[in-house]
């Protein structure tokens, strides 16, 4: 499917028409971030044309100068499950992910002051790993860098979605060009799937109501630097202020599953309550200091920090997903707390099963928008969607909750979990994504 030309956004459509109708059996998408741009490439791999508008300009990059990386989007890494590395395997992609991506090979779960741990190992476990950690100036690159490539997908950049109308049989998107918003441009297709983020216009357009909870708490992310080979070991840990998680990162060049890494860099999301993020932002040796308090000598001693971005947490939820022709897809749907690293993993199953669902309607030579095969996909993707969820608040909340009984009982639990023998390959199974 990834054709290896030099176009960068050659696929762009030439914007001067007034009103510009894309083929009915085509697919829009509103907004092109990680979730946008995984979606496009589902699709191109079931041969499916799509259009895809991102209010942001995406930088100019080439595969000739792919050594160069930029941090255009943000300065987080994400933990991809085992599930989410089968699908860009499946889209041919992950040979070009993997050379920046960091495996998990254990994971070891604890709560500071407490008794209470657990280990989850992949000899054990008798997996591959548990994911792999990449940075998003790397995802994001390589996402776009497909996405330029693909003969199927147009990507208009600078394009701010403004308005939606539905009619029976197809679905117009209005949105202003490069910031001219006298003069609006329309694109028609059968179907919009809307990855347009937390606060999306799309959503908001089509009237959708959303359910929402302000955790208070604010994530500090980045990358920090300690003088113990992090050894392909996750450490998640749960500290009063809140949970925080230190993951294995790849040298600043080269492969993080080469064997001859010397893994001295891991990517750190500490949460604490907010307005407290000041300091650890700004402030180097508090921040080190803070980890080192937090995590002892579990990671070895934290010896520099890089540069760090803060992430306000609030969990939202549209109220539906499909309205019409019209699809809710990623952080738009479900934005949820980082706690577990699930949430862009949740969104590329929704969007796995979309594209799939897609294709078939396709092969049958029938309409993609049909609103009642977009409620199937809602219905599907209910259980979870739920699911991983109520698991995500139950550890943001359970592991934070300062009555003492509940401290007790939660680090027996651990210590449960730790022992029994037949829980901890279930919980390793949800985690990596592969039973939904
Ligand atoms: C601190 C932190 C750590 C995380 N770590 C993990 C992890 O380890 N594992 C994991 O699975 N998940 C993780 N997540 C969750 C993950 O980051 C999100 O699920 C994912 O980024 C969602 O991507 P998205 O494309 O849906 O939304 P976004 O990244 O918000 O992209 C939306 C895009 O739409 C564009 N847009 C918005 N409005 C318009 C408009 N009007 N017109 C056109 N375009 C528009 C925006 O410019 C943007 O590019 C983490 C989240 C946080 C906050």
């Amino acid at each position: 499917m990834m054709q290896n030309t030099d176009s960068h956004l050659s696929n762009a459509k030439n914007l001067s028409q007034k009103t510009d109708t894309v083929t009915d059996q085509q697919v829009l998408i509103a907004g092109g971030g990680h979730v946008g741009l995984s979606f496009a490439l589902l699709l191109a791999n079931h041969g499916i044309a799509s259009t895809l508008l991102e209010k942001n300009i995406y930088p100019s990059i080439s595969p000739k100068y792919d050594n160069n990386r930029s941090h255009y989007l943000d300065s987080r890494n994400t933990a991809l499950s085992r599930r989410t590395v089968q699908i860009y395997q499946e889209i041919g992609l992950w040979d070009e992910l993997q050379s920046h991506a960091c495996r998990i090979d254990a994971v070891q779960i604890s709560e500071q002051g407490s008794f209470g741990r657990a280990k989850l190992n992949k000899a054990e476990e008798k997996v591959e790993s548990f994911g792999q950690v990449i940075e998003n100036a790397w995802l994001g690159r390589k996402l776009l860098l497909a996405a330029q490539q693909a003969p199927l997908i147009t990507l208009i950049d600078n394009a701010n979605v403004s308005a939606v109308t539905q009619k029976a049989d197809g679905v117009t998107l209005s949105f202003s060009y490069n910031g001219n918003v006298a003069h609006e441009q329309q694109l028609q297709a059968s179907v919009l799937v809307a990855c347009d983020g937390r606060d999306s216009t799309v959503r908001q357009l089509l009237d959708i109501g959303t359910t929402t909870y302000d955790y208070q708490q604010t994530a500090i992310v980045g990358v920090v630097e300690t003088d113990k080979a992090h050894e392909h070991v996750a450490i998640e840990r749960f500290s009063p202020a809140g949970p925080l998680a230190v993951l294995p990162l790849t040298d600043p060049e080269g492969d993080g599953n080469d064997e001859y890494q010397q893994g001295f860099r891991r990517s750190v999301v500490w949460v604490c309550p907010t307005g407290e993020e000041k300091r650890y932002l700004e402030d180097d040796a508090h921040f080190l200091q803070t980890l080192q308090q937090a995590f002892g000598q579990r990671a070895g001693t934290f010896v520099a920090a890089g540069r760090r971005g803060a992430y306000p947490l609030t969990r939202v939820l549209a109220d539906k997903q499909v309205e019409g022709r019209c699809v809710i897809m990623g952080n738009a749907a479900h934005t949820l707390h980082p706690v577990a690293g699930q949430g862009f993993n949740l969104c590329m199953r929704d969007a796995h099963v979309l594209a799939q669902m897609l294709n078939a309607q396709v092969l049958k030579g029938a309409d993609m928008g049909d609103p009642t095969l977009l409620k199937r996909y809602e219905k599907a993707r209910l259980s979870d969607q739920k699911r991983v969820i109520r698991f995500c608040d139950a550890v943001v909340h359970g592991f934070t909750h300062p009555n003492p009984a509940i401290k007790l009982a939660r680090n027996v639990a651990l210590v449960a979990f730790d022992k029994l023998p037949n829980i901890k390959p279930l919980v390793a199974t949800y985690a990596m994504g592969l039973k939904s």
